[in-house]
This record gives structure tokens, C-alpha cells and sequence, in this order.
């Protein structure tokens, strides 16, 4: 334990601390010693063959020493098709080693990534941690030795809270609000968009020369920071509100263009509107996206101001959970992780088990390659979503809420680990929340890699410091999750939309997408304008990416579409135009749509998503560890893939597997084999 006592100290000796505490022990070290292992165990009590059975389990704790430097090349179906592959055998050129080696001096790590979850800054390249987008191959020496990408400029000092309120709910929120007002004194401001797709294109330098450029000329503007709007594709982009509070959205503004932009504000002669960028947004159907892009995700006031809690402090005001249970059932609000089950029967089950502990987990996991929304609406409005988990919580009679974000999306867990700071700062989280009968606790929890994490039971036992195995079901989770307790899970995105349908009534959201409302889609692959779109159900694969997409560079026709990564299915052209709605021809799944050009090999992006299913698996069970290997073979023989025997196989596993990971994994292939049966007959390009 000698010299691990002072990292491992604060965690209390508890087997729930266990992923907590190797994150630690990694951040400080880079990797975890066999040494560290020990002290974790001695220091939480646990057998050291677990702790090692734990490390082990998930893919982003390193249990080898790494090179000084480690660079990680997204290898994804959405980077491959933008050449990620070639970036990374120009990286093994200059370095002189193979991909997942270490350099014999120690220098350098460099590795293949499953995906960097920034799929439409491709190709992606991760950096010590930190993201570059758009990488090409003649920029390997700069990736090996440049310096280092930048991270986001820290968020103003915490907000001061609103001063202490005695009185009910509705009164004590009315003086927060009143805090909140923003000053009577406008300014031009300029704030550029930075989220993690923005970082990796020079946001935060575009950042720094705004700031330092208007304080030389001593011009009395603002520079700020937002999310990214959505639009990844006009990064860096710059929001610009002149003192009247006419806005406009400014794309590709690089460090380089800020000398003539502040020229131009500093003369009141402000820039056209981007049109491209504007029209863009203005062809969708922004509710939950809304304030992504026009708030500062670091300012409470902010975003007390422009609606958040109003909601809460209205329930909260009424006193009966049951009334947001009701509304939300109303709304027929469905999962948006990609199962489509209803929110609020699972608030239902938990507040009807009346025990005396309930348990609230935010699912910001998010591990499948070429899903990107949550990430971005972490980034952008997490005052929203904590709003949302707040009065899921509430309705579902949870008194401990866990924010479970994904253990490389470091940019929303910072975001949110502020959100949730600010908001206990104003009485909104903790004990008698705005001085109702309402008390509730916020955690942050971290994953560490593992497609299965997105599986709720898996998660839950990462919480409890397991390994992340699905268990078997039932009892569900609002039976026995967490520690045997009732637990609700609910993904991101669902959350986000509960503040609005409490604060607009079911029927608004009703009145939206022919009942189903607004989704989320992440657009990449081939496509002139990648990004998240939000449009109302019931649209079209080709008014996404097509319409707001740009469709294939150059306008080529689109070959396929991956819908869903990889526990999605390939959608041929003749479907663009089916109706995107749960259950139907065409499921939106979870919303990840990465686009095919007419270069790509249906058959190899099929053995990429399964390549990746069947590492992920986490070999509970043997249809799903040893069918998905089996399948995968299958479509690594030479010539055409004999289809009787893989579709038979991969419809054991779809019906055999006791856990989603498993049952979805050959939806892909079987989606080949059924809508481009003669693509598998073709030989792999190995570019995808
Ligand atoms: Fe694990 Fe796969 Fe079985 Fe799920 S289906 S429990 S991932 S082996």
C-alpha cells in the first residue's frame, strides 16, 4: 500500500469504490501496476484475484506500462471510410512500429480504437487522451511529436448561489430565478462552440485568440463558450449576439480568421449568417438540442434563465410525484437508448415497491461505435438533462441519482460534475430540494470501456465493482437492481426530454412525430455535412442524410447506411424514404447513422461490426462468445460467404443470447444477407 495511501485514502473500504479507485491509481500513473493492484485490494478488503478479475474486465484500464506518448487511431466503420486506416499505417511508417505495439525506447504507444465516439470529426485520433479530427496522413509527424491537443478553456468561476430563501417551493425557485436575471447592460458577444468535436479542430485556440484579440483593441465584447450546436461540420464555429440580440452562427472560424473578424466587429460591421450553417438548423426539429449551441453549459444562471428548473419547482410546488408519472405517461415517452420502453412504467414499478431505498442511474455509457447524440447533449445542456434525472427521480421516489458517464467522455463529466455543483449550490440537489420533502443525492460515476456496459444489469454490477455481466432477468432492476433495491435506468437523451413534456404538457409532445416526438441522430460516414440532427419521428433516412447530411461527397449515390452501429442493421437505398419510427420497416434504434459511399464493401463493414460484437462479448453465455467468433470466420474465408449456414448460425445467436449485446449482434449480417445478398460475395477492399 506504500505510496498508494494518500490516492486510495479518501475512497471509503468499500467494494463499490473499486472502479473509482483504479481510475484513480490510472490517471496518476498512466497504468496499473501489478503493485497497485495489491494496494486497491488491501485498501478496499478485497480478494486480490477479483481486483485483478475486474482490471482485467474492461478494455480501458491498462495493466501494461504505455510509451510516454499514446496515440490511438479510431478504427470505426465512420473513421474507416474517411481513411482512418491509412492514417494509421502513415502513423506505423513514421514511427516505425506496428499498430498495438509500444516503440522499444518507450516513446510511443500506438493502437487501434473501437471508436472515439467523435464520428463526425473522422478520421479520428486520440492523443494522450486528448482529440484530433480530420486527420490526414501527411499530419502523422505532427500526431507522433506536435504538441499536444488542446483541452476546453476552464468555466468561469461557480456562480455565486441565489441568496438563502425560506418558504415553499414556488417562492424560493422565484428568487433563484430572480438571481438569475441577466444584466440590464448587453454586449456583442462571441462565443465559440466548443464540445469535443470542436476541441479537435482548434476550437480552443479559436478560443484564445478571440479573447486575446478583443482585449488588445480593448473592445468591450464578450467572449464566451457554448456546446456545439450540432452542426460538428462548421467547427470551429463561433456564436455571434450583437448588443440588440440579433444571432448568428459563424462556421469554420479558425484562429487564422480571428484578426479580420474582430476587425469587423470592432467597425459594427458584423458578418453575414453563415447560410449553410443556418439553414441547416433551421430544418430541424430542435427541442431537446434547443439550447445546445446557444447556452454556456458552465453557467447555472444561464441556464435558469433560458427555462431550467422551472419545471422541478412547478412539481416540486404540486407535491405529488404521481402527477409527473402521469404526464410522462401520457406523452408515451419511449426509451431513446434504443429498446423504446416506456419511461415512466419503470418510475411506476419503483415508486409502487415503496422501499426504503431507491436507486436512479443516468445512463451517459454510450460504448457503441458510431453513437455520439448523448455525448453531445452531456456536453452541450447538461443542466437540462440533471433537470430531467431530478424529476425522474422524483416521480420514481429515488433519493440517490448516479450520473454514469462513459469513462473517455471526459468533456460531459466535467460538465455535468459542474452542473451538479452549481445546482446543490442553489438548493436544487440534497437535502429538502427548494424546501420541499424531496431529498436527493447526485453521484458521478465513470465507466471504463465495454460495449456491454450499455446493458443495465452489466452496469449496475460495474457500480457494485464487478465485472460488467448482464445478469439474468427477472427480477428487473425496479424489482432488484442496485444492491437488491429498486433502480430505474434511463438513458440520456429520454431524460433530456422529461423537463420539457412536465413543462409543456404530454400533449405537446404527442403532437410531435405522429406521436412518437423528436430524436436525436448522429450523422456520419460519407456525408458533406456530418453532425447531429434532431427531427421529429416518423421522418425519412434520406431527409437526414441526405437533405441535412449533404448526402455522399461529390454527390454519389449512397451505397448502404449502418443504422443503429453495431447492434444496428445495413439499410439499402431503397428504404431512405420508409418512415423512421420504432418498430417499424426502418427502427431508428438509437440513432447513429453512418453513411456508405459506392467504395465501401458491404461485406467488410459487416465484419467490422461483428469483429467488434465479438470482442465485446463478455462470455456469459456461449451463443454469443462463441457464435459471433464463429460468424466472424465465416466472413473471413475466402470467397463468397456461404449464406445457409451463416444465416442459420446467426439466428441461433439472435434467439440464443441472454443479454441484448448478443441478441443483436448478427442483426448487421442478417441485414446483409437479406438486403445485398450479392455484396458478400465480394471480396473485402480492406478500406471498408
Ligand atoms: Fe455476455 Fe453476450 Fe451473453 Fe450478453 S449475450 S451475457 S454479452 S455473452
Amino acid at each position: 500500500m506504500t505510496g498508494y495511501a494518500s490516492l486510495l485514502g479518501p475512497f471509503p473500504r468499500e467494494r463499490a469504490w473499486l472502479l473509482p479507485a483504479l481510475h484513480r491509481v490510472q490517471h496518476h500513473d498512466r497504468w496499473i501496476s501489478p503493485e497497485a493492484l495489491i494496494a486497491v485490494a488491501e485498501h478496499l478488503r478485497i480478494p486480490r484475484s477479483e481486483v485483478y478479475g475486474v482490471a482485467t474486465h474492461y478494455p480501458e484500464l491498462r495493466l501494461e506500462e504505455p510509451g510516454t506518448r499514446i496515440v490511438r487511431v479510431c478504427t470505426g466503420v465512420a473513421c474507416r471510410v474517411r481513411g482512418s486506416l491509412d492514417v494509421l499505417h502513415a502513423l506505423e511508417r513514421e514511427a516505425g512500429i506496428a499498430a498495438d505495439s509500444t516503440a522499444a525506447d518507450g516513446s510511443l504507444t500506438l493502437e487501434h480504437l473501437d471508436c472515439a465516439f467523435n464520428c463526425a470529426m473522422a478520421p479520428m485520433v486520440e492523443v494522450e487522451g486528448r482529440y484530433l479530427g480530420r486527420v490526414e496522413r501527411r499530419d502523422a509527424p505532427r500526431v507522433l511529436r506536435g504538441p499536444l491537443p488542446r483541452t476546453a478553456p476552464p468555466p468561469g468561476a461557480p456562480a455565486i448561489g441565489p441568496p438563502a430563501s425560506d418558504g415553499l417551493p414556488a417562492q424560493r425557485f422565484a428568487a433563484i430565478a430572480a438571481w438569475a436575471r441577466l444584466p440590464a447592460r448587453r454586449l456583442t458577444r462571441l462565443r465559440v462552440a466548443i464540445g469535443s468535436c470542436g476541441l479537435a479542430v482548434g476550437a480552443a485556440e479559436t478560443f484564445e485568440a478571440l479573447a486575446r484579440e478583443a482585449q488588445q483593441r480593448g473592445l468591450d465584447v464578450e467572449v464566451g463558450v457554448t456546446g456545439c450546436s450540432g452542426a460538428c461540420w462548421a467547427a470551429p464555429s463561433v456564436h455571434l449576439e450583437s448588443p440588440d440580440g440579433a444571432a448568428r452562427h459563424l462556421a469554420g472560424v479558425t484562429a487564422g480568421r480571428v484578426p479580420p473578424l474582430i476587425e469587423a466587429v470592432a467597425n459594427g460591421a458584423f458578418p453575414a449568417e453563415d447560410r449553410a450553417l443556418a439553414d441547416f438548423l433551421a430544418g430541424q426539429r430542435r427541442e431537446l438540442t434547443a439550447r445546445c449551441g446557444a447556452v454556456d453549459p458552465g453557467d447555472i444562471a444561464e441556464a435558469i434563465r433560458a427555462g431550467s428548473y422551472a419545471a422541478l419547482a412547478s412539481a416540486l410546488a404540486e407535491g405529488r410525484p404521481e402527477r409527473v408519472i402521469d404526464e410522462v405517461k401520457a406523452a408515451r415517452l419511449a426509451g431513446r437508448g434504443g429498446a423504446y420502453f416506456p419511461a415512466a412504467v419503470k418510475w411506476e414499478g419503483a415508486r409502487a415497491a415503496r422501499a426504503p431505498t431507491t436507486y436512479l442511474i443516468v445512463n451517459g455509457e454510450e460504448g457503441e461505435p458510431g453513437i455520439f447524440k448523448d455525448r453531445h447533449l452531456m456536453e452541450g445542456d447538461p443542466h437540462r438533462l440533471l433537470e430531467g434525472a431530478l424529476l425522474a427521480a422524483y416521480a420514481a421516489g429515488a433519493s440517490r441519482v448516479f450520473l454514469y458517464v462513459h469513462g473517455e467522455a471526459n468533456l460531459s463529466a466535467a460538465r455535468l460534475a459542474r452542473a451538479v455543483e452549481d445546482a446543490r449550490r442553489a438548493g436544487l440537489v440534497g437535502h429538502g430540494v427548494l424546501g420541499s420533502d424531496f431529498s436527493v443525492e447526485v453521484e458521478l460515476r465513470r465507466g471504463a470501456g465495454g460495449f456491454i456496459l450499455g446493458e443495465e444489469t452489466a452496469l449496475m454490477e460495474s457500480i457494485e465493482g464487478r465485472r460488467a455481466m448482464p445478469r439474468a432477468k427477472p427480477p428487473f432492476p425496479v424489482e432488484a437492481g442496485l444492491w437488491g433495491r429498486p433502480t430505474v435506468i434511463n438513458n440520456v437523451e429520454t431524460l433530456v426530454a422529461v423537463p420539457l413534456i412536465v413543462g409543456r404538457g404530454a400533449s405537446w409532445w404527442t403532437g410531435l412525430g405522429g406521436g412518437h416526438g423528436v430524436k436525436c441522430f448522429g450523422v456520419s460516414g460519407e456525408v458533406a455535412r456530418p453532425g447531429i440532427v434532431e427531427m421529429e419521428l416518423g421522418t425519412s433516412l434520406r431527409a437526414i442524410a441526405v437533405g441535412l447530411g449533404g448526402g455522399v461527397p461529390g454527390g454519389a449515390p449512397v451505397k448502404a447506411v449502418v443504422l443503429g452501429g453495431p447492434s444496428g442493421v445495413l439499410v439499402h437505398p431503397r428504404q431512405l424514404d420508409e418512415p423512421l419510427v420504432p418498430g417499424g420497416p426502418v427502427n431508428p434504434g438509437t440513432g447513429g447513422i453512418a453513411v456508405l459511399g459506392p467504395a465501401a464493401s458491404v461485406r467488410d463493414v459487416a465484419r467490422v461490426l461483428l469483429d467488434f460484437n465479438t470482442r465485446e462479448s463478455c462470455g456469459k453465455c456461449t451463443p454469443c462468445r462463441e457464435g459471433t467468433a464463429r460468424l466472424r470466420d465465416l466472413l473471413d474465408g475466402p470467397g463468397p460467404v456461404p449464406s445457409g449456414p451463416v444465416a442459420a448460425l446467426a439466428e441461433v445467436v439472435r434467439l440464443a443470447s441472454l443479454c441484448g449485446l448478443g441478441q443483436a449482434a448478427p442483426l448487421s449480417l442478417l441485414s446483409s444477407l437479406r438486403e445485398f445478398p450479392g455484396a458478400l460475395g465480394e471480396s473485402g477492399s480492406g478500406h471498408v
